[in-house]
Formats: structure tokens, sequence, C-alpha cells
């Protein structure tokens, strides 16, 4: 069994709904097909950028995502549908991401009809302790380097320093041990690599 089965299976041990691709391009024709006249915030990711998903769920969506020039508010927490990826992803099955300002884990957490967490394979990690490792020392320094941060990740090199700096993006860290009660979350799996 390949990291991404045993991810897929262990994720649906713990009651997430999960779908498989090959690719994105096959991925985000699933989403563009599911997901259809409703309201859809996005969480800022690299990975829902590289799919293009808000230029094909907005044709037929109200969407709202604060990369796209919408501002953070209500629009986006209250939306029927989440879309976002992870920043880590245990071939165990826990979900793990890292926010500065919490709209994003926020969203995994509560407020939507339906969340898909979308993930390349770069993602995932063999244990929970090294997902959290790949969320704090692979994919935080590489979104503080992309937003320009004066933190030491940024600057020096690509690990984490536990900075103390103001720019400092790391702020909370959500661990998901299955879907939230009442709240129906889907992993989207893609054999490819995207995002940090
Ligand atoms: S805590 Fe600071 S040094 Fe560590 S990844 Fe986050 S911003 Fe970078």
């Amino acid at each position: 069994m390949s990291p991404l089965e045993r991810t897929a299976e262990a994720l649906r041990q713990r009651g997430f709904a999960v779908s498989v691709f090959a690719t994105a391009a096959e991925a985000a024709d699933y989403l563009d097909s599911v997901i259809d006249r409703t309201t859809v915030g996005f969480g800022g990711s690299m990975t829902l950028e590289a799919m293009h998903l808000w230029e094909r769920l907005g044709s037929h969506n109200e969407v709202y995502s604060h990369l796209h020039g919408f501002p953070l508010g209500p629009e986006a927490a209250e939306a029927a549908v989440y879309v976002t990826s992870v920043n880590g992803l245990a071939e165990t099955g826990e979900v793990v991401n890292i926010d500065g300002i919490g709209n994003r884990v926020a969203s995994t957490l509560y407020g939507h009809e339906k969340v898909y967490l979308v993930a390349g394979r770069n993602k995932i990690a063999p244990t929970e302790e090294d997902a959290v490792f790949r969320a704090r020392n692979t994919a935080a320094p590489l979104n503080a380097r992309r937003k320009k941060m004066r933190t030491p990740c940024a600057v020096n090199g690509e690990r984490c320093y536990d900075c103390k700096s103001p720019d400092r993006i790391c702020r909370g860290l959500v661990v998901l041990w299955g879907p939230m009660t009442g709240m129906e979350t889907e992993v989207v799996l893609i054999d490819e690599e995207l995002g940090y």
C-alpha cells in the first residue's frame, strides 16, 4: 500500500469522507462538479491557487477569498461550503493546520455545511508528530517567505526558529482527529505535489 493509500484508509476509519485523484486537474473537475450554485469560502492556499479553483468555482458559485481581494469577514466564515488545504497530513489520519489570523483553522472546526480539505501527496508524513513537524518546519517557513514576513525562517532558512517576531505567522495549531460533529468534512487527496 502506498503512503497515499494508507492515508486515505486511515482518514476513512476516522470518519472523514475521502476522494482520491491521480491529478490536480481531475480533482478540480470533481470539485467543480459537486460544488454548484452555493456560497463558498476559501482558505488562503497555494494548492487551491494552482488548481484555479477560484476561477472555476466562481463561475457558478458565490465565492469569497481574501487572496482575491475580498476582505476577511463573515462572508467566507458563514459560507455553506469551505475549501482549503492542509499543512500536514499523517498516514495515521490526523490533519494538521497552523494559522496566524485563525480564519482558516476556525472554518475547519465550525460554521459550514461541508468542508473540503484538498491536499497533494507532499503533505503526507508518517505519523501525527511528523505531520506537525512538517507543518512547522516546511509549510510555515515557506508561507512566511511568500508573505515577505520579517521572521528568521523567511530570512535565514527553511526551518522554524519558534520566533517571537511580531510578524510570526504561527499562532495556533489545530489537529483534526476526525471530522467535527455535525460538519461533513471531505479530504480530497491528489497524487501530485501541490502547494507547501
Ligand atoms: S514560528 Fe516564526 S520562525 Fe517558526 S515558522 Fe512560524 S514564523 Fe517562522
